[in-house]
């Protein structure tokens, strides 16, 4: 378990009003770390790296020019290579790195800090509504999980399955190899697809997809990497943890339920969303609570998914929410509606089992790969994480409060990640925002001629 230090006390506040405001996603204690640039025009200069603090960004780079940083802190911020477009040379260094500059952010936001961050604030903090966020990381792996069992049990269902959660569920978790080169971050759109599925009429169709579904879920973003052929042992997965963003895997439900003999293909690959702010494992560490119980019917855990650490603080008390707002809902200038909210403790595996487990067989991680936790589903009705549990795989309507039904998202609707950590006694932090608005399918096959 992470030790708490001075950056988690809950009695710390910042000379910046915003931060301390109640609701807020970014207080002192939160400090998550992405890439921008100024303006809206993604291509005015090279991203660089910055702080989400209150409703600011601190310039990281501006920051450490303006020799307010030092030792490993401005070594972590000079590793951040220009035009590499991600944190990942930071994160290579480890959490003890990230933590040292952790350690001086908060000190020079805290009421009461030394002074240098506020005489020049005018230059060094921008209004996060005067910048554009880019992907934190250059990710080159991305691995999705299937740890909820009531989202397991759902599906299975849907499919008329005998038994609805087959028994690896609660042996190991369960993964498929996603594809990293379609990641997008917060507020791109995505395209609905084309693709191939089995009509109701049993005939095979290809064309714009209609099962097109949202999945909530939170994925941890590897900092320090591992060498091939060497297993990580569960007590030191933590250590190649850096944080974790929220992550929307859209999927095209039909396609993928058609394709599916080896694993999701075309039905998940077309594009998925993750938020812009790595909100770091040590910012996390006061939010850490017990693995989820074992279920009656697993078998005992296998000794390399079992530690004393984890079972006691392998879990996170995050709740996650998922928001639609559809585009005649914006054209009468009505707020999004409330999806879901359900607790991280849903799932059956901690982020550590995970990692553990990707690794046992000498599989390396690299700097930047993204292990999504699977739809984070609950038993109960608003703890549906994903369209095709509210629907029932699109045979009962989702209403919504203007009257408008959904069997499944339709082009202009917008769907919108959120999440937050809550612990008795302790500032809660957030996630920031992970929104996709879904834009209409391109014609194809393109007409001849
Ligand atoms: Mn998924």
């Amino acid at each position: 378990m992470m030790e708490l230090n001075a950056t988690h006390d809950a009695m710390r506040r910042s000379w910046l009003a915003s931060a301390n405001a109640p609701g807020t996603d970014f207080p002192i204690q939160n400090l998550p770390l992405g890439m921008f640039t100024l303006g809206t025009d993604a291509t005015s200069m090279p991203p660089r790296p910055g702080v989400a603090i209150g409703a600011h960004v601190v310039d990281l780079c501006g920051l450490d020019d303006a020799g307010l940083l030092s030792g490993d802190a401005a070594r972590a911020v000079r590793a951040v290579l220009p035009n590499d477009c991600g944190l990942n040379m930071m994160m290579a260094l480890g959490n003890g790195v990230a933590s040292a500059l952790r350690a001086q952010l908060s000190d020079l936001l805290r009421e009461g800090g030394p002074q240098g961050l506020r005489e020049r604030a005018q230059t060094l903090l921008h209004a996060q509504a005067d910048v554009h966020m880019h992907l934190p990381c250059r990710i080159d792996n991305y691995t999705d999980f299937l740890t909820s069992h009531a989202h397991t049990a759902r599906h299975g269902r849907f499919k008329g399955l005998a038994d609805p959660v087959p028994p690896v569920f609660h042996s190991l978790p369960v993964a498929y190899h996603g594809r990293a080169s379609s990641i997008r971050v917060s507020g791109t759109g995505v395209r609905r697809p084309n693709g191939q599925w089995k009509a109701a009429d049993g005939s095979i169709v290809f064309g714009a997809v209609e099962a097109m579904d949202f999945e909530l879920e939170l994925a941890a973003v590897i900092g320090s990497g591992t060498a091939l052929a060497e297993p990580i042992a569960l007590d030191q997965a933590a250590d190649h943890i850096f944080g974790y963003v929220l992550l929307n895997d859209w999927s095209a439900k039909s396609v993928q339920w058609w394709e599916q003999m080896l694993g999701p293909f075309l039905g998940k690959s077309f594009m998925s969303s993750i938020s812009p702010w790595i909100v770091t494992a040590e910012a996390l560490a006061p939010f850490a609570r017990p693995a989820p119980a074992r279920r009656p019917e697993a078998p005992p855990l296998l000794p390399y998914l079992e530690s004393h650490q984890d079972q006691a603080f392998g879990g996170m008390n995050i709740t996650l929410e998922s928001w639609l707002s559809t585009a005649k809902m914006r054209t009468a200038g009505k707020g999004p509606t409330r999806l879901v909210s359900t607790p991280l403790s849903n799932l059956s595996w901690t982020f550590g089992q995970m990692l553990a487990h990707h690794t046992s067989n000498g599989c390396n991680l690299c700097t930047g790969d993204l292990l999504g936790s699977g739809t984070v589903s609950g038993e109960s009705e608003d703890e549906r994480a994903c369209l095709t549990e509210i629907t029932s795989a699109g045979r009962e309507p989702l209403r919504l409060p203007d009257g408008d039904e959904r069997y499944w998202l339709k082009d202009g609707d917008e769907v919108t990640l959120k999440a937050r950590a809550g612990s008795p006694g302790r500032i809660p932090i957030g996630f920031g925002a992970c929104a996709g608005e879904v834009l209409p399918a391109l014609p194809y096959p393109l007409p001849k001629g």
